[in-house]
């Protein structure tokens, strides 16, 4: 064996799933290459059989500085590297890919998720349980932020106070949108935490970023963020 000191940092992998249309591609690539998908091609919406990509985020943790990660070693055209600093000196470094993959359960070997639901179309909300059931079946007990995404729209289907699910299954949620870069980069922290066990890991430099393509209303928005804490304060709808 070489002598050497240096060790491949632990990779998870994140899984990104949700209703085509809710914006899973554009919000990894904001973080990954800083592009931004202006294309978008409706992507049989009315079948149930929607499209389903998976992201394969690796946190690499190492305490050296090594950029030795730079190289997507799995290969993929659509990647990209995403690199952030933590505050206790831990380096974070993720490869992260995205495209589509079929939903066929023993290829999914995610250790961490997201679920996206677009706030401005109700369906997409809806079936946040079925997406939560698909993955549960998967993927035993991972970590799992419910991204509520692109709050900047105006005219939102699905008010604040109106998201409960996350509620019901301990999941975090947060209100994105990918287009202004708002929240982008709490999913990823509650999960980093998460799967480090440690709950102080903080980001000490903001990931580059593309621009944000649209000005989010920050007072309209702290209208809604507060809504949903009072509703975090009362007791759950009586649905099932
Ligand atoms: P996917 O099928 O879940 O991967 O969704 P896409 O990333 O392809 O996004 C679907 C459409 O929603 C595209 O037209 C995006 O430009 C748009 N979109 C994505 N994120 C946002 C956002 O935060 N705000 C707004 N207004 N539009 C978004």
């Amino acid at each position: 064996t070489q002598a050497s000191t240096h060790q491949d940092p632990p990779c998870f992998k994140l899984v990104i799933v949700g209703d085509g249309g809710t914006g899973k591609t554009t919000f990894v690539k904001r973080h990954l290459t800083g592009e931004f998908e202006k294309r978008y091609e409706r992507k049989n919406m009315n079948t149930t059989q929607l499209n389903n990509n998976l992201i394969n985020f690796s946190f690499c943790f190492s305490d050296s500085d090594s950029d030795s990660f730079s190289n997507n070693r799995r290969g993929s055209s659509s990647a990209g590297l995403l690199h952030e600093l933590w505050e206790d000196q831990v380096q974070l470094l993720g490869h992260c890919w995205s495209g589509e993959i079929r939903w066929t359960p023993r290829r999914i070997h995610g250790q961490c998720a997201i679920i996206m639901f677009d706030v401005t179309a109700r369906l997409t909300y809806k079936n946040v349980p079925t997406w939560h059931r698909d993955l549960c079946r998967v993927c035993d007990n991972i970590p799992i932020v419910l991204c509520g995404n692109k709050v900047d729209v105006k005219n939102r289907q699905v008010k604040a106070k109106q998201v409960t699910f996350h509620r019901k299954k301990n999941l975090q949620y947060y209100e994105i949108s990918a287009k202004s870069n708002y929240n982008f980069e709490k999913p990823f922290l509650y999960l980093a935490r998460k799967l480090a066990g440690n709950v102080d890991l903080r980001f000490v430099e903001s990931p580059a970023l593309a621009p944000p393509e649209v000005q989010i209303d920050m007072a309209a928005q702290a209208q809604h963020e507060s809504e949903l804490e009072k509703a975090a304060a009362q007791p759950l709808p009586d649905e099932d």
